[in-house]
C-alpha cells in the first residue's frame, strides 16, 4: 500500500483496496465493509431469521473463521442462536492444529463448539478409512464430513447449517460444472439450499459475495484465529485450480466480474434444472440417501462390517447432552 492513500470514507490511513467498489477502506471501516456484506447477503437471500438456530463449519481455516466470527458479531441483532462445528478428520498434524485454533475461536467469540473426533467414534481416521475402502482420501473425506456436518444439524434441530464457502470457491465451481454441463449441479451453489424435513439441514453460504482476499484480510486485521496451513491432500494442477487461475486474470482485468456472475447467478437458479434424484431415508441411519443406505453407511459398512451412522448420531447426541447444548 502506498504511503499516504487515504479511507474513502473517514480519511485516515487505508489498508485495502477495493478496486470493484472504488473503495479505500482504513482497518476499521474495512472490517465494518465485510460485516456489512455478510449481513447485506443474510438479508437479501433469506439465510437467517429470527428464533433459528444456526450451526456453523468451522475448519480453522480463514474462511470459516470470519465467517463464524461474523455470524457471533449478527446473532444478537438478528435474533438466532450459533453452534460451531468442527470436525477432526485425524489428518496428522493438520487436524490437531486445526482443533486448537477453534478452540481459541470459539473462546474469543464465546460461542459453544461440537468437536467430532473421527476415530473416537469410528476407531479409524479418514485416511485409514479412504486406505480400507481403497478410495482417494478428498472423496471420503468429502463422504464423512457432508455426513457430520448434517447429523449434528438434524441433532440440534438446527434450522441451517452455514458453510465458509467464498465468492472465489463458489464462482469456481460454477464454472467447473458448466464446462461438464453438470447444470443441475448449479442449481446447488446458490446462497442457500433447501432442507428436507427430518432428513437434511438446507446450507447456507453467508459469505456468498466475499471474495477470498476480503476474508483473509478480515481474519488479519480483526485478529481471528486461524491456521493458514492448507490440507497435505489438496493437489495444485486439478482443473479446478486451474480455473481458479483463470477467474483470477479475468477479475484483474474487470474488476468486480466474479462478483456480477454470482449475483446475477442467484437471480437465475430457478431456471437451472434440478437434481432429479428420488431422495430416501437410509435404511440404517434413518439420515438423506439415495438409495437403500446413504454414502456414509456404505462406506463404514464396506470398511468396517457395519454401516456406522447410527453410532455417530448417538455419539454426537451424548456429545450436545454433555456440553449442556438446548
Ligand atoms: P472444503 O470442503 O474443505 O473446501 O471446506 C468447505 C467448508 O466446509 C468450510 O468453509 C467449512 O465451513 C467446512 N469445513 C471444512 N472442513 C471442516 C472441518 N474439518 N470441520 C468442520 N467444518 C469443516
Ligand atoms: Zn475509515
Ligand atoms: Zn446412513
Amino acid at each position: 500500500m502506498h504511503q499516504g492513500v487515504k479511507c474513502s470514507i473517514c480519511g485516515e490511513k487505508a489498508v485495502a483496496i477495493i478496486r470493484y467498489a472504488r473503495l479505500r477502506l482504513c482497518k476499521r471501516h474495512f472490517l465494518e465493509f465485510v460485516e456489512r456484506k455478510v449481513e447485506r447477503a443474510i438479508r437479501r437471500y433469506g439465510l437467517v431469521g429470527r428464533g433459528d438456530r444456526v450451526v456453523v463449519a468451522v475448519s480453522g481455516g480463514k474462511d470459516s473463521s470470519t465467517l463464524a466470527s461474523i455470524l457471533a458479531k449478527l446473532s444478537g441483532k438478528l435474533g438466532y442462536k450459533l453452534y460451531l462445528l468442527y470436525i477432526d478428520l485425524g489428518i496428522p498434524v493438520y487436524s490437531k492444529a486445526n482443533r486448537e485454533k477453534v478452540v481459541e475461536l470459539s473462546k474469543t467469540i464465546g460461542k459453544p463448539l461440537i468437536v467430532v473426533d473421527v476415530k473416537e467414534v469410528l476407531g479409524l481416521t479418514v485416511p485409514e478409512l479412504a486406505f480400507k475402502v481403497r478410495r482417494p482420501v478428498c472423496s471420503v473425506c468429502g463422504v464423512v464430513k457432508r455426513y457430520i456436518m448434517n447429523a449434528v444439524a438434524v441433532e440440534l434441530k438446527a434450522s441451517a447449517l452455514a458453510m465458509g464457502h467464498n465468492l472465489d470457491d463458489l464462482v469456481a465451481y460454477v464454472l467447473k460444472e458448466f464446462f461438464n454441463q453438470n447444470l443441475e449441479q448449479i442449481s446447488k451453489l446458490g446462497p442457500r439450499t433447501g432442507s428436507v424435513e427430518g432428513l437434511a439441514v438446507g446450507r447456507i453460504r453467508p459469505l456468498y459475495e466475499v471474495y477470498e482476499r476480503e476474508s483473509l484480510l478480515y481474519v488479519l486485521l480483526s485478529r481471528t484465529p486461524f491456521l493458514p496451513d492448507e490440507c497435505p491432500h489438496v493437489r495444485r494442477g486439478t482443473m479446478e485450480f486451474k480455473i481458479k487461475e483463470l477467474l483470477d486474470s479475468l477479475e484483474e482485468s474487470f474488476p468486480g466480474i466474479k462478483f456480477g456472475l454470482m449475483r446475477r447467478l442467484a437471480k437465475n437458479l430457478e431456471s437451472y434444472p434440478k437434481p432429479s434424484q428420488k431422495l430416501s431415508r437410509c435404511k440404517a441411519c434413518g439420515l438423506i440417501a439415495s438409495g437403500e443406505l446413504c454414502s456414509f453407511c456404505k462406506i463404514t459398512k464396506q470398511a468396517l462390517g457395519e454401516p456406522m451412522g447410527a453410532r455417530v448420531r448417538e455419539y454426537i447426541r451424548r456429545k450436545i447432552l454433555e456440553l449442556g447444548l438446548d
